[in-house]
C-alpha cells in the first residue's frame, strides 16, 4: 500500500510489505553509498507537513483500518524528532488500529538523535528502525563510502536498542569482494556481536550499473565474489556470531542463493549445517 506523489522509485523492506508505505522524504539523505542504485537519480527532500498531512489524510480514505506505517524513504530519521512526532501523533489519531510505525534510519542521522529523544520517539509509536550495517569491516565501510565506522556504526546500533526500539540490521554478502572476503565477515561478526540487534538479515552484493562499485568492477578493481564463495563468507560470518540475546536471522532477500531463517544463537548449528550441504553440492560431494 503506497501513498506517493512523489518522484523516484519506492523501496522498503521485505518485511513491511503489508504496511502503508509513507514517504515523508523523497530519496536518501545520503545517497552516496558505491553499492547502491535505489537514489542515485532522486534529489532529496523532506516533504512539508501539510504535504505529509494530506497524504496521511488520503491514505484514510483507501486504507482506514490500516495497522502498521513505513515511513520511506531512505532514512527517515534525518527528520527532527519533533517533525516526526508531530507526523506519529497524526497517523495515531488517523489509524485507530495503528500498532507500530517503522523506518530506515542513518548511522549518521541516529547518532545526531539522543537515547532519550528515540525512547520518546518509541513511546509515541516508533517500534522498529531498520539499520543498513552493511559491512563491519573499516576499509570495506571507507570503499564503500558508507559515511561512518564500524564503532560508529555499533554505537548507531545500540543507541537505538537502548531506547528499546527493535533493531532490524542488514549486512552485504560480497561487499568485501574477492580482496577483502575474510576480513569483511570476521569485522561484520565483530560488530553485530556488539550490537546483537533484534532482527538480521543477510543480502548479497548485487552490482548496478552507474553505480561507482560496478565501475570497479569494470575497472578490474573490485573481483566479486562467485555463488560459491558468497556461501563460504556466509559460513564465516554465521560461524563467528555469538549473541548474548536471541536474534531473528533470515536470508530470504531476493538476492540471496540460499534463503535460511531461524533464531540465533539456537539454530546456529542448524543453519551451518544447511548451509554446508549446498557447499557440498557445490564441491560435488
Ligand atoms: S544510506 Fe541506504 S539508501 Fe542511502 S545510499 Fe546508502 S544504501 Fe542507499
Amino acid at each position: 500500500m503506497i501513498i506517493d506523489h512523489g518522484k523516484g522509485l519506492v523501496f522498503r523492506p521485505p518485511a513491511e510489505a503489508n504496511s502503508l508505505i509513507l514517504r515523508i522524504t523523497i530519496g536518501c539523505s545520503h545517497n552516496a553509498c558505491a553499492f547502491c542504485a535505489m537514489y542515485r537519480r532522486t534529489k532529496f527532500l523532506v516533504r512539508t507537513d501539510d504535504e505529509i498531512f494530506h497524504l496521511i489524510e488520503l491514505a484514510a480514505e483507501k486504507y482506514p483500518l490500516t495497522r502498521r506505517v513505513f515511513l520511506a524513504d531512505g532514512n527517515a530519521l534525518v527528520l527532527s524528532t519533533e517533525q516526526l512526532l508531530s507526523i506519529i501523533s497524526k497517523l495515531k489519531s488517523t489509524f485507530p488500529k495503528l500498532t507500530r510505525v517503522a523506518c530506515y534510519g542513518g548511522p549518521r542521522d541516529i547518532l545526531r538523535k539522543t537515547v532519550n529523544e528515540l525512547t520518546v520517539l518509541r513511546e509515541a509509536g516508533l517500534k522498529i528502525v531498520y539499520l543498513g550495517i552493511e559491512s563491519g569491516d573499516d576499509g570495506v565501510l571507507i570503499r564503500v563510502n558508507k559515511g561512518v565506522n564500524s564503532m560508529e556504526m555499533v554505537a548507531a546500533g545500540q543507541r537505538v536498542l537502548k531506547s528499546g526500539i527493535k533493531l532490524s540490521a542488514m549486512v552485504i554478502l560480497g561487499l568485501g569482494g574477492n580482496e577483502k572476503s575474510a576480513q569483511h565477515a570476521l569485522n561484520t561478526a565483530r560488530v553485530l556481536n556488539l550490537i546483537n540487534p533484534t532482527i538480521l538479515s543477510t543480502l548479497t552484493l548485487t552490482l548496478y550499473e552507474g553505480t561507482p562499485l560496478w565501475e570497479s568492477v569494470q575497472k578490474g578493481e573490485f573481483i566479486p565474489l562467485s555463488k560459491e564463495e558468497t556461501l563460504l563468507e556466509l559460513r564465516q560470518l554465521l560461524s563467528n556470531i555469538q549473541f548474548s540475546r536471541p536474534c531473528i536471522f533470515r536470508s530470504d532477500h531476493a538476492s540471496n542463493l540460499l534463503p535460511l531463517s531461524g533464531t540465533l544463537n539456537k539454530d546456529k548449528d542448524k543453519l551451518l549445517s544447511e548451509l554446508n550441504d549446498v557447499i557440498d553440492f557445490f564441491h560435488g560431494r
